[in-house]
């Protein structure tokens, strides 16, 4: 297989399975998309939504039970794993532990029968990619969790890959070293000029990292779009509640106003944005806690609160209020004491309207 190439695309790609009682479990459903190279995308859901089973199919690790993959013109679906020579990268590390780190690195050139002293000269190369000159001759079990998980990276890019898949590498390391790894994928990922495919459940993990995500529900794609348009503008309810619009109000949809809408939650008027053609006079206000701020009485959008729990975080408090139209959680800078009465506010392009939800 090419180490270079344009664009990897798949189309109508699923799979399912038949579980214990026989019945139909479809774990990924008609995904479209195609990834350019150069590109990090990340698979962003919760578990269980398909996001490893996309990988192991992009892979060859399991089988399509419907649609085609294709990087640029070679219909790859149909070819085993080893042929499509992608690298990938587990949350366990998969290392041998047996092996020296250096061994490990050029294990898959050794299988590829690449001569002995090439393939210790491309694995220096991969370890030195990835800031571990000094360690080749140690044991897995001799480093640190994110130096495994380095040993790693640097074997699946020792093949050089056209794409590089990773499953949830960096969820067996300490918060701090995490944030350092993101950086640090991402700086592998530019030099390498290959495409990366991320699976995450981590939305900040998905939101630093990826040039865009692919949001997914049981085993069908929410969203494709660039980080901010995912946070910022979530497609629907679905996606809104998983990247952080935690407070959701029922509401009555008055008119438009402007370029957005004005809705009516127990008699407070919030003018807000839409987020989708309405069907109903009913319907859902979607609000994150960390876009509800202090505001004088009586200011657009703004209504007044009762704090309920105060959770100290020094430099704002996460607090469980009740307004007029029922509990919300807001983040706001300061300090409060419970029983105290605050005015918040929210912009009009922080308030998202959607539809209701329809029981899947
Ligand atoms: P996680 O983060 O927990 O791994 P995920 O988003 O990666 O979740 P998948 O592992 O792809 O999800 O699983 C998607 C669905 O397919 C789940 O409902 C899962 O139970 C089901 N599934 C996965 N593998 C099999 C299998 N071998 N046999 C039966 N069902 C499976």
């Amino acid at each position: 297989m090419k180490h270079t190439f344009d664009q990897l695309r798949l189309a109508s790609v699923s799979r399912s399975f038949a579980n214990a009682e026989g019945a139909h479990i479809s774990a990924l459903n008609g995904l479209d998309l195609e990834i350019e190279r150069g590109e990090f995308i990340a698979l962003l859901g919760p578990s269980g939504c398909g996001k490893s089973t996309a990988l192991n199919c992009i892979a060859g690790l399991q089988p399509l039970t419907g649609g085609e993959i294709w990087l640029d013109d070679v219909r790859i679906d149909v070819l085993a794993p080893e042929k499509r020579g992608f690298g990938m990268v587990f949350q366990n590390y998969a290392l041998f532990p047996h092996m020296t780190v250096l061994e490990n690195v050029g294990f898959g050139l050794k299988m590829r029968g690449v001569a002995k002293a090439e393939a210790e000269k491309r694995a220096r190369a991969a370890l030195q990619l990835v800031q571990l000159v000094g360690h080749e001759g140690k044991l897995p079990g001799q480093l640190s969790g994110g130096q495994q998980q380095r040993v790693a990276i640097a074997r699946a890019i020792v093949i050089e890959p056209p794409v590089v898949l990773m499953d949830e590498p960096l969820s067996n390391l300490d918060t701090k070293l995490r944030i350092e790894m993101r950086a640090e994928i991402r700086r592998i990922h530019g030099q390498l000029e290959r495409a990366t495919i991320y699976v995450t459940h981590d939305q900040d993990e998905a939101l630093s990292m990826a040039d865009r995500i692919v949001v997914m529900k049981e085993g069908v794609v929410q969203q494709v779009a660039a980080p901010k348009e995912v946070y910022c503008r979530p497609k629907n309810l679905h996606v809104a509640r998983f990247m952080g619009y935690r407070n959701v109000l029922a509401c009555t949809l008055d008119g438009t106003a402007g370029n957005g809408v004005e809705v009516t939650a127990s008699g407070v008027r919030f003018v807000a944005t839409a987020m989708e053609a309405f069907e109903a006079k009913a319907v859902l206000l979607a609000i994150r806690p960390d876009d509800l701020v202090r505001a004088q009485p009586g200011t657009p959008n703004a209504f007044e609160v009762e704090v309920d729990v105060v959770e100290y975080g020094g430099r704002d408090s996460l607090l469980f209020v009740r307004a007029p139209f029922g509990k919300l959680w807001a983040r706001v800078e300061g300090e409060f004491a419970q029983g105290e009465r605050v005015t918040l506010s929210v912009a009009p392009e922080r308030a998202l309207v959607y539809n209701e939800e329809k029981a899947s």
